[in-house]
């Protein structure tokens, strides 16, 4: 699960981690008045304007604003309100934007990135930083990877202040920046393994240019993005509150409450299959043979023929799909029970043009327990299922569907 900024920073806040004071805003009139407010608070000019959204870049995709008068606050906040926010961590489509942060704009001496993950390849936790934080960190990541400095942390003991003391020297600070970089890692390591996350990043981690109060700067954190292991939520009801369904593809957000796994890909092919590792081989049959998946929906073992027909709706209301394959292995899940999924959901299902039925082709691959009375079942209702084709095997099934659509 993710979060938004905004509520990431607050979780910062609360493990220690210094970051400015901000406001949120959800139109331009508020803007024009929190301009106001903010700068007659912080005794600066300068404020920067953000789009709340799950996705970064951003900044580079003009939806990170700095200004300087009411007026151009709300010009950046109708801007970011009326459009979508496109960057290469969205798709082309993007996402709307419906709430903005506001904060006092900090004057930056140096941008650096912090982040803990887990490195897969060596199963253990590990603090990334760099000197060349900011926005074009992936090209950095890419092109000069030397300069991403990776700490493994150790399982038990977890980040120890050796290991931030070394990643703040290797980053070039000095003085009292040293401490409080370590301040920051260690809250942020603290953070990671309280709240289970699968990702804790502040990019960029900035020291601001010296003051006479802050001789050496401060380090501050200006923006933050979480993403927490789903399967530990149930243990963080205060994350839970976090979620915010307007983020979430909608039709995941259907299939998950009838116990549905659906994830919507960019294809044509519809595919409901049963057991996640089928799913997969099922979408690499259909690549195989020229198709594209339009979604992974993977309707479990025990579905109930409700859950069947609803997993149609489902797929059919991507108006992407010109096809639809359906792949059963039957061990715990019946065949009858797709089948009546299959024949309640063609028999059901609304047609934008009022008639009532599947229109695209439907390719349904049988095989397991109770098939014959699946079998059965579908040839009874051949009449309702006009555009229905058997298959004999998973192959057979991705190269018909390839071809009907
Ligand atoms: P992202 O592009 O989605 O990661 O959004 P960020 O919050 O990281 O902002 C992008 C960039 O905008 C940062 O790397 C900074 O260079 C700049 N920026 C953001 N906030 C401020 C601010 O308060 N002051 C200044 N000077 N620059 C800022
Ligand atoms: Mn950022």
């Amino acid at each position: 699960m993710k979060i938004h900024e905004h509520q990431a920073r607050d979780l910062l806040a609360s493990f220690g981690v210094p970051v400015p004071p901000a406001h949120l805003c959800t139109n331009a009139q508020d803007a024009a008045r929190l301009y106001k407010e903010i700068t007659d608070q912080a005794g600066t000019d300068l404020v920067v304007v953000k789009a709340q959204v799950h996705a970064g870049g951003r900044g580079k995709a003009g939806f990170v604003k700095l200004v300087r008068s009411a007026d151009e606050a709300t010009e950046a906040a109708t801007f970011m309100l009326t459009n979508r926010m496109v960057s290469n961590q969205t798709g082309p489509e993007g996402l709307p934007v419906s709430k903005l942060l506001m904060a006092a704009g900090v004057d930056i001496a140096h941008e650096y990135y912090l982040a803990i993950t887990t490195d897969r390849a060596t199963r253990q936790n590990v603090l990334i930083a760099s000197a060349e934080g900011g926005v074009d960190i992936e090209e950095v990541a890419e092109h000069n990877p030397k300069a991403i400095l990776k700490t493994p942390l150790h399982p038990l003991l977890g980040l120890q202040p050796h290991q931030a003391r070394e990643t703040a020297f290797r980053l070039g600070l000095k003085g009292k920046q040293v401490n409080q970089a370590v301040k920051t890692m260690t809250a942020l390591a603290k953070c990671f393994l309280a709240k289970d996350c699968s990702i804790a990043e502040i990019n960029p981690l900035v020291l601001t240019p010296p003051t006479d109060a802050h001789p050496d700067g401060q380090i501050l954190a200006i923006d933050a993005k979480f993403n927490f292991d789903d399967n530990a939520l149930f243990r963080h009801p205060d994350l839970q509150a976090l979620f915010d369904p307007a983020e979430e593809n909608p039709a995941e957000l259907r299939a998950a409450s009838h116990g549905l796994t659906y994830i919507a890909l960019d294809g044509n092919i519809g595919c409901l299959v049963n057991g996640a590792g089928l799913a997969m081989a099922t979408m690499d049959t259909i690549k195989h043979h020229g198709g594209e998946p339009a979604n992974f929906l993977d309707v479990g073992g025990s579905a109930s023929e409700q859950a069947v027909t609803e997993a149609f709706n489902i797929i059919l209301s991507d108006e992407r799909v010109q096809g639809i394959l359906v792949n059963i292995f039957g061990g715990i899940m019946d065949c009858a029970v797709i089948a009546q999924g299959i024949v309640n959901a063609a028999k059901t299902y609304k047609n934008n043009d009022g008639s009532t039925g599947f229109q695209v082709p439907l390719v349904v691959r049988l095989e397991g327990t109770n098939v014959e009375a699946g079998r059965e079942i579908l040839k009874q209702a051949s009449a309702s299922l006009p555009t229905l084709q058997a298959a004999t095997d998973l192959s057979d099934g991705a190269r018909k569907v390839t071809v009907a659509i």
